[in-house]
């Protein structure tokens, strides 16, 4: 632990949260929920969990979002979990689903085809959708407007320590953008190019973040060559498969085309590491500006969120580190929070954390980025 640090959490152990509730006035936040009809058991669970660590402190709204509406069960069942206020919207066609410039026929073949290369909900054309809506208009749907700050909750997640503060007042004062608990490596065949159209944009547009330096590996030639001949083949396929995508101003400076495709031409390759967002939280400011619009377009354009399965994580996480320097992320070390099978306890800092048994801690796997964001930070405080 390094005195350096740039992030250190905002609280160890138990603040007094009557005392922390009524300090400020409540902040211009809201918790955000894309679901389905049919996962209303794991949203009520995600509630109870939120509101019992936390929200019944703090009554922070709630917008539930949805491709269609919402069923009167939804409705009722989530209504009985929290005495905060409750919207519910519907997206529109623009959000959830194709572009009209796109050629349906095309893009939709592109997605059964990674069914057949096994990539993870590769086919699903609804999960293309849902992690475009994350990417470019979550923050402009009409009930987010109003909002300067948003805490993203998914169905079946929890929460395993109280949290005693009020997390988007003290970003505020401490100027964080971009908030997060789990760090992680990308499954690399969701997103073989992005890395490369990122990389081109950050040159085009000479962007120059310190938090860049999380995302990348120098390039490693050996570790390459050993690469198994099955995995480089299911490369060159999905390479196959961008040929012939959309005119865009970024495709003229993809000089490398030959090269492994996770290679910026500068020599650097990303190391998939983002931060994932099935929980987040954040400032709006981050996506409502020119810079990110355009970023948001000239990627799509791409064709990327079909002909590959560019997962909103990467794509807010690599966006972050065009726009933002590094120590206006933050990253909330003292939540415990639970999604699936991956889990950070945070019981050495936050405040009555209850380690899950059976599940391991993130931070000590493998495929954690916790060892490249101690590095960027000049180490951990705590
Ligand atoms: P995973 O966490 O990557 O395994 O993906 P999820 O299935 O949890 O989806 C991510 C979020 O988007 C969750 O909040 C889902 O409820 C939501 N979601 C995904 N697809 C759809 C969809 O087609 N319609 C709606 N309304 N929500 C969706
Ligand atoms: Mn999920």
């Amino acid at each position: 632990a390094l005195n350096e640090t740039i992030d250190a959490v905002f609280s160890h152990g138990c603040k007094n949260v009557a005392l922390e509730a009524q300090m400020h006035p409540r902040m211009n936040a809201t918790f955000v929920v894309l679901a389905r009809n049919s996962e209303v058991d794991g949203v009520v669970s995600s509630m109870r969990s939120v509101e019992s660590h936390f929200n019944r402190h703090f009554n922070y709204p709630y917008v539930f979002l949805n491709d269609v509406p919402f069923d009167d069960n939804f409705k009722d069942a989530v209504l009985k979990e929290t005495s905060a206020f409750v919207e519910f919207g519907t997206l529109d066609a623009e959000s959830f689903g194709f572009p009209n410039w796109a050629n349906l026929e095309v893009e939709k073949e592109e997605i059964a085809k990674q069914g057949d290369l096994g990539i993870m909900y590769g086919d699903m054309e609804s999960y293309h959708h849902m992690c475009r809506f994350f990417s470019g208009f979550f923050y402009k749907h009409p009930l987010m407007q109003k909002y300067q700050w948003y805490w993203r909750v998914e169905p079946d997640i929890e929460f395993t320590c109280d949290i005693t503060y009020d997390p988007f007042y003290y970003m505020d004062i401490n100027k964080k953008m971009y908030g997060f608990v789990i760090a992680i490596k990308e499954l690399e065949d969701t997103v073989p190019n992005m890395f490369r159209y990122v990389s081109a944009y950050k040159r085009e547009h000479k962007l120059d973040s310190d938090l860049w330096d999380f995302f990348i590996t120098k390039k490693d030639k050996k570790a390459r060559s050993a690469m198994p001949l099955t995995t480089i083949d299911k490369k060159a396929q999905i390479m196959h498969a961008f040929k012939n995508f959309p005119q865009n101003s970024l495709k003229g400076l993809l000089v490398d085309e030959n090269a492994d495709s996770t290679t910026q031409m500068e020599g650097d390759a990303y190391n998939m590491c983002h931060f994932w967002s099935n929980f987040e939280i954040a400032n709006l400011d981050l996506f409502r500006n020119d810079e990110y619009e355009q970023f948001f377009h000239e990627m799509e354009q791409t064709g990327g969120f079909w002909r590959e399965r560019w997962g909103d994580a990467p794509f807010h996480s690599l966006a972050a580190g065009l726009l933002l320097r590094k120590e206006q992320l933050h990253y909330f070390r003292d939540f415990g929070y639970r999604h699936s099978d991956i889990y950070h306890c945070g019981q050495n800092l936050g405040c009555n954390c209850e380690c899950l048994p059976n599940i391991e801690e993130i931070e000590a796997k493998p495929g954690a980025c916790i060892k490249e964001w101690a590095d960027i930070m000049g180490g951990f405080l705590d």
